[in-house]
């Protein structure tokens, strides 16, 4: 008999499968919220759950989350995990702290398929999807060693917003993304808003659709270049959804939204992508002028300073000029703002995810050594989060 592990399902999916073992429904939203909201990986800590469905549980389920390779912690208060997905293949987690918020970046793949030139995880090629498990165990396991370890208050939670831009391309992985985000939003679970959850893509433009029917989340969208021409070489994506279809679907997108806005991500690339004439290309991209259809897209843009690496071949646009592309972004009257870079003394900024398991052979060797090196969290974290923040349930009651 295979053990099923429980953060595989939503809630939907969790009651079925109580069903299954001839349980009713309702018994799901208990279990689920011995699960997600307090963390319980053992049935006999789930006190009140009928004993009938503990037993029924015992040996043929279990909540198990992936083993932590590594963990560092940056000195501005930024943790990395790599968690072991098993053949060799590893995945990060990254979370960033901030004033008035907790931010999990989280991964949805272990490499990605798209190969874009500027990211280290297009570089290591497409090892396989993660399952929907695999991908809550990430926030799972996050938000209750944080609340553990920062002794929050009983109610209160760590991780506020979520943005899938760790390893992969979600879109291409959507079957199990989708579930995952569900339990995110569920008020059963992590309770998050819409608002607060952001999908990111390189602009898989039929998915792009499916999400606003969905599962509506903020999204945010890579985009890089303002010509197919540049953008076919820097995403290769583009090729099968050029820039006009994509423009489309951002504007087909903001119909059922969660915000009024897409985010816009641009990578700034020295001399490749960061010159005052882009800048103004974009601006007539969004603004749907000439080839690129009618119609402006609402949008705010991001642009993330690039990290470089060896393989790239690329380098990051100097200070003054992301500046200066920036102002031409704002005088054309786009809300723009430059990524501010975190954890990168652990490596953990944007595009440098998994640098370390780039290399599988390498990867396999450190995972065999398991050092999990647990360096505390510096009191920037405690600081950022001490204010706490309530529960839906317990904000409710
Ligand atoms: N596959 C999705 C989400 C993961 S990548 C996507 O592409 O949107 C998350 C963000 O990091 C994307 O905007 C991506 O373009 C950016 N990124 C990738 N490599 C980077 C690098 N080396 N430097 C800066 N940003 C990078
Ligand atoms: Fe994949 Fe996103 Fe990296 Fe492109 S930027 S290779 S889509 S993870």
């Amino acid at each position: 008999m295979t053990v099923a592990n429980l953060l595989e399902f939503d809630r939907d999916a969790l009651a079925v499968y109580c069903e299954q073992l001839g349980e009713k429904r309702f018994r799901a939203t208990q279990l689920f919220r011995w699960i997600h909201q307090k963390g319980a990986a053992d049935f006999d800590q789930m006190t009140d759950l009928a004993k009938s469905l503990r037993d029924k549980l015992a040996g043929r389920a279990q909540v198990a989350a992936m083993a932590v390779v590594s963990e560092l912690a940056s000195s501005d208060g930024t943790i990395k995990w790599l968690f072991d997905v098993g053949g060799g293949n590893a995945v990060e987690t990254v979370f960033i702290p901030e004033d008035d918020r907790g931010t999990l970046c989280v991964s949805s793949q272990a490499g990605c398929a798209v190969g874009c030139r500027f990211c280290s995880t297009g570089h290591q090629g497409f090892s396989r999807n993660l399952s929907t498990g695999e991908i809550i165990a990430q926030f799972w396991f996050a938000e209750h060693q944080l609340r553990k370890r920062l002794n929050l208050p009983e109610g209160t939670r760590a991780i506020t917003n979520v943005v899938m831009m760790g390893m992969g391309e979600p879109l291409q992985n959507y079957a199990a993304l989708v579930p995952a985000l569900r339990m995110m939003l569920d008020d059963h679970g992590y309770g998050l808003s819409r608002r607060r959850v952001t999908v990111s893509t390189s602009g898989v433009v039929p998915m792009i659709d499916r999400l606003r029917d969905d599962c509506p989340v903020a999204l945010a969208v890579s985009l890089h270049a303002p010509t197919d021409a540049l953008r076919d070489d820097l995403v290769p994506l583009n090729r099968k959804y050029p820039l006009a279809e994509l423009m489309a679907a951002c504007k087909r997108y903001l119909d059922k939204a969660p915000r009024d806005f897409i985010t816009f991500e641009y990578c700034m690339l020295d001399g490749v992508n960061d010159s005052d004439a882009q800048a103004r290309e974009l601006l007539a991209l969004v603004r749907g002028d000439a080839a690129h259809g009618a119609g402006a897209v609402s949008c705010k843009f991001n642009l993330i300073p690039f990290n470089p690496f060896p393989e790239s071949g690329l380098t990051c646009s100097s200070k003054d000029r992301v500046a200066a592309f920036a102002r031409v972004l704002q005088e054309g009257g786009l809300i723009t703002t430059v990524r501010k870079t975190r954890g990168q003394d652990i490596d953990a900024a944007c595009g440098q995810l998994a640098g370390e398991v780039q290399d599988r052979t390498r990867a396999k060797q450190r995972m065999t050594r398991a050092p999990v090196q647990v360096h505390r969290a510096g009191s920037a974290v405690a600081d950022a989060i001490q204010a706490g923040r309530a529960l839906p349930s317990e904000r409710s009651a």
